[in-house]
């Protein structure tokens, strides 16, 4: 950033921390008082090197929260039937408590049936139909880490969300989609773009808060917003690159996550936080 900037930067380095740290003792709880280590579980299909850094970053932070982790890696000739099996096994072991499957997976697999094959009681990351849809009617249950994240990162702001426009650009199921519906869940006024909208620029003029979730660098533009906008950036590319363009955006917007260090921490504090949640619910219910 430049140093005629006047956006805010909403740190999410230290709200995860916080969050990781509640869950560290939420979990040495659990344990001392059962003997129940929570445990998530990672699978990674394929050699895709950003994925594998992804689930060794997921695994590290576990392992730094008094979280168990065990690793599943298949080879990127999986099928959809071989993926399906592994992750209904580690639905009915009672030793994994949450289970993560990291997206993308081989263009031959079904990602949706994979999804589906995680009982919904270990979905800590947020995937199923059943979190989705609890989502989407604003009830109680595993949120996507993502989108999750970024509706704590708004509260923490204290950015107000009812009868906010937001615009969210994207509608991927693991992001834009779910970030939208936790949006609406809050009262806001919810536009979802993507990649057939038209005049999107003139769309994000009118919001309040822009949710960019493109997998495009520096792909939001400064002039594009309404002066005051709240921005969240969700994106990362390579070299530490967002999907808004920070500079011009910070020059515009009130708010603005920057990258690394706003969103992407979040999502991990999340998935740690929902794993111990499904470590005490499964300990409760045994
Ligand atoms: P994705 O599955 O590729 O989805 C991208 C979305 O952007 C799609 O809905 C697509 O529209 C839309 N899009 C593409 N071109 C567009 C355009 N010109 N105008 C408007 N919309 C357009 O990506 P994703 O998994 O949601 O990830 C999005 C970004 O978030 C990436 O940068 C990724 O690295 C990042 N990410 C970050 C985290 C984190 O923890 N921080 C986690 C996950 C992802 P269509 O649906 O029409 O194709």
């Amino acid at each position: 950033m430049t140093s005629d900037t006047t956006a805010r930067p909403m740190i999410g380095t230290d709200l995860a921390a916080d969050m990781v740290a509640q869950a560290a003792v939420r979990a040495k709880k659990l344990q001392d008082e059962t003997g129940v280590q929570p445990c998530l579980a990672t699978v990674l299909v394929g050699d895709d090197p950003a994925s594998a850094t992804y689930v060794r970053m997921k695994q590290n932070r576990s392992k730094k929260a008094g979280i168990g982790s065990v690793s599943v890696v298949l080879p990127a000739e999986t099928t959809t039937d071989e993926l399906v099996a592994e992750l209904t096994r580690l639905s009915n072991d009672p030793t994994v408590h949450g289970i993560l499957l990291q997206h993308p997976v081989p263009e031959q697999i079904d990602e949706r049936a994979a999804f589906e094959a995680i009982a919904p009681a270990k979905d800590v990351d947020g995937v199923t139909m059943h979190s989705f849809a609890a989502m989407a009617f604003g009830e109680p249950g595993f949120r996507s880490c993502t989108p999750g994240g970024i509706l704590r990162l708004l509260q923490a702001y204290d950015v107000p969300l009812s009868g906010a426009h937001a615009v969210v650009i994207g509608r991927s199921p693991i992001l834009g989609k779910p970030a939208g519906m936790l949006l609406l869940a809050s009262n806001a006024t919810v536009t979802y773009t993507h990649s057939r909208t038209q005049d999107l620029p003139a769309l994000v003029r009118q919001a309040d808060i822009v949710v960019a979730a493109v997998g495009k660098p520096n792909f939001v533009r400064g002039e594009w917003l309404k002066p005051g906008a709240v921005v969240i950036d969700a994106g990362y590319n390579e070299g530490n690159v967002g999907d808004v363009h920070a500079e011009e955006v910070a020059r515009v917007a009130s708010l603005l996550t920057p990258v690394p260090g706003g969103v992407g921490p979040m999502t991990i504090a999340l998935l740690l936080e929902q794993t111990v949640d499904a470590a005490e619910a499964q300990t409760a219910n045994r």
